[in-house]
């Protein structure tokens, strides 16, 4: 589905279209970052911007920690690099510049690139043959802890404690993920972000921004079938999957659900 093409897109500037070639995901990253809020854009912090999250998507994106620090060699070497090539990076940043750019930007900023992306998989039919059983789209829903420390932390951290009087503070997000039986790949939907007003244990804050994740994206998608662990299989939470118009398929553990097994089993 993904191809490697030389960036800029040898077609116009349209929105993504039938062959959802990599550098069209690449050129929606660059559009949302152009539609950052005027009060981010100084004289070049825009473009300083916008290589700082074009730097952070490639090394997420190589899976390589040392990706931008080659390509800063090979640029210097030989006046070009892969970053500009695949990324269409100008000036490749250090990992501090990068910190320093991307802190203040919301996440929620990049969000659209998700729907985009979506959107244009769907038009495509792309995402047919992601579809079983009954025309479902399957959507796993699971959270990740992003960041945890036992010393470093801010105003916005969760924060569990232990008997010995240990503190660890977090930060965890629900990644949903479109799935499909037989397919390594995934694609990613917007995420929502745990905050500590959630409320405190770990469970009851994934608890909660998968429910706001739910409302917010009700509708959004057709014919979806939930899928989520032993955490979310709570009558109120199933019954609001039902309100929201989600089919589901929850893991059920003996342990957590010993009425319903002692139901099925009488
Ligand atoms: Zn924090």
């Amino acid at each position: 589905m993904l191809r490697c093409q030389p960036f800029p897109p040898s077609r116009g500037g349209g929105s993504l279209t039938e062959t959802l070639a990599f550098d069209d995901l690449v050129q929606a990253l660059h559009q949302q970052l152009a539609a950052l809020p005027d009060d981010q854009k100084g004289k070049n912090t825009q473009y300083a911007i916008k290589d700082a999250a074009l730097g952070a998507f490639a090394v997420f994106f190589t899976q390589s920690p040392s990706f931008l620090a080659y390509q800063r060699t090979m640029q210097q070497a030989k006046g070009r690099s892969n970053a500009e090539s695949l990324f269409g990076m100008g000036d490749i940043p250090c990992d501090n510049q990068i910190r320093t750019l991307l802190d203040p930007v919301a996440p929620a900023q990049l969000f659209p690139v998700f729907a985009e992306v979506y959107d244009a998989l769907e038009e495509a039919g792309h995402l047919s043959s992601w579809r079983v059983f009954a025309d479902q789209l399957l959507i796993a829903l699971d959270g990740t802890e992003y960041f945890a420390s036992k010393e470093i932390h801010c105003a916005g951290c969760s924060q569990r404690s232990y008997a010995n009087g240990q503190v660890t503070y977090f930060h965890q997000a629900i990644t949903p993920v479109i799935v499909a039986p037989g397919r390594h790949e995934v694609i990613s939907l917007e995420p929502e972000f745990s905050t500590p007003p959630d409320g405190h244990a770990k469970q009851d804050c994934e608890q909660v921004a998968a429910k706001r994740w739910m409302a917010r994206q009700a509708g959004r998608y057709r014919s979806v079938t939930i899928w989520g662990d032993d955490l979310y299989c709570k009558q109120p939470f199933c019954e609001l999957l039902l309100d929201h118009g989600y089919n589901f398929i929850l893991v059920c553990k003996p342990d957590s659900h010993t009425t319903l097994y002692e139901w099925v089993a009488t």
